[in-house]
């Protein structure tokens, strides 16, 4: 993985991604040391130009950021690394520099806006109404769409089955929701299996 620092007087730009939503965090510097250290610690330090030394982002804050891939762009003047990122990466309190929230994707989305409609207690929302009939009406229904799933399965509908297929896993999250559990508990099992 050769980066021609030369080229931009010692310092090279480093966007910095996360390695799962593949949203951009920060952008950095490094110097040839810095990039070096990064590489032997598995951690990101830059070359902070403000500071004018070596800095190891989340030295203060403990809010490291965990490499997980390190690419190096067409001219070998850019570097992407791809991270996991302890906590929040903006000094500023923003979860990234260039936006407030961590976005993880529409499904999480929805998954908040669910928990809204019911937290909200909103009486006209199918899905607090649903909610407050029980756990065991709400899985029972999630049980219902699978089955009109399984039905869809065996026809060659196409929209059928989409539809079906997206009605189960809007009760999933109104199921996850009534059972006091998050998405993110899901995904991390999920993650977990395919390591
Ligand atoms: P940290 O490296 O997180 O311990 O933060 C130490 C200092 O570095 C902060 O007080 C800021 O001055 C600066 N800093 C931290 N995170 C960022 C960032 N994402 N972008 C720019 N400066 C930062
Ligand atoms: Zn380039
Ligand atoms: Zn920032
Ligand atoms: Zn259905």
């Amino acid at each position: 993985m050769i980066v021609d620092f030369n080229k931009t007087n010692g310092l090279v730009p480093v966007i910095i991604q996360d390695d799962r939503t593949l949203q951009v965090l920060m952008l950095g510097y490094m110097n040839e040391e810095a990039f070096e250290k990064t590489k032997t610690e598995n951690i990101v330090t830059f070359f902070s130009r403000s500071k004018n030394r070596l800095w190891t982002k989340g030295e203060e804050s403990g809010n490291f950021l965990t490499v997980k891939n390190i690419s190096i762009d067409c001219d070998q003047d850019t570097i992407l690394i791809r991270v996991i990122p302890k906590n929040i990466v903006c000094h500023t309190g923003s979860f990234s520099c260039f936006g407030e929230k961590e976005t993880k994707g529409f499904l999480y989305e929805l998954e908040e806006k669910v928990g809204q409609r019911i937290d909200d207690k909103i009486t006209e929302s199918y899905t607090y109404s649903l909610y407050q009939r029980g756990i065991n009406k709400v899985a029972q229904k999630v049980g219902e769409e699978a089955v009109e799933l399984v039905i869809e399965a065996k026809d060659d509908n196409a929209d059928l089955f989409k539809n079906e297929a997206a009605d189960l896993l809007y009760h999933f999250l109104i199921l996850l929701k009534a059972k006091n559990f998050s998405l993110d508990e899901i995904e991390a099992i999920l993650l977990d299996r395919n390591k």
